[in-house]
């Protein structure tokens, strides 16, 4: 069967980190749905890899064209978005394919796929470990960082919508507890 594998958490959350790990150890099971964004590219991002980034003009124009199964403004002024074409993509490589979306994202697509899709929220041990991670990894200027934990505090609402939550406390126990959801998921019929 064609099968989905939606990744959400609060941003800080360690969602990137496990995500990559999974891409990396089940790379001929698991692809990752690139999405387009209006955000700039951090340092050592590339166009077509983490992201399609795309100017605001390009995204509409996109959206009018129904290339999207999903968009949100996920903060403000900037647009993220899950393509058609990425789902197609990875299906046609016989892949499962792996979202990494925000909560209102990871909802829809569920909606969408239904049994299709395994919807993992992934969690801090709690707000201060947050803060800490997001501090760490030092991307985001202060009022940046404001808007992500303002935003962390609504996306914690939703843990209860998704079919399994994983707390990120130790990163090799998440590690061995997201392999395991995902060999079970895609072993099953
Ligand atoms: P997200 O994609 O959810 O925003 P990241 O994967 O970028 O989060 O992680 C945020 C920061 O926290 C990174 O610097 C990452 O190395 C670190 N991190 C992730 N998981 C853990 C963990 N279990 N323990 C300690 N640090 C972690
Ligand atoms: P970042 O800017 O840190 O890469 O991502 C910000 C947030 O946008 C994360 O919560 C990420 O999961 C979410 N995101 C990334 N791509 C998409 C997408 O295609 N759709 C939605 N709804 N959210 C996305």
């Amino acid at each position: 069967m064609e099968k989905v594998i939606i990744f959400s958490a609060p941003s800080g959350s360690g969602k990137t980190t496990v995500v990559k790990h999974l891409l990396q150890m089940r790379s001929g099971q698991l692809g990752f749905s690139v999405s387009a964004t209006t955000r700039k590219p951090r340092e050592g991002e590339k166009d077509g890899r983490e992201y399609y980034f795309l100017t605001e003009e390009d995204f509409r124009a996109r959206v009018e064209r129904g290339e999207f199964l999903e968009h949100e403004e996920v903060y403000k002024g900037i647009l993220y978005g899950t393509l058609i074409s990425e789902v197609e993509r990875l299906w046609s490589e016989g892949k499962a394919v792996l979202f990494d979306v925000d909560v209102l994202g990871g909802m829809q697509l569920k909606k969408r796929f239904g049994n299709k899709a395994l919807a993992v929220f992934l969690r801090p041990p709690n707000k201060e470990v947050l803060m800490q991670r997001l501090r760490s990894r030092s991307t985001e200027v202060e009022h940046q960082l404001q808007e992500r934990l303002n935003k962390a505090e609504f996306e914690l609402g939703y843990e209860k919508d998704y079919d399994v939550v994983v707390v990120n406390d130790k990163l090799d126990e998440t590690f061995q507890r997201c392999e395991t959801l995902v060999d079970a998921f895609i072993a099953a019929p």
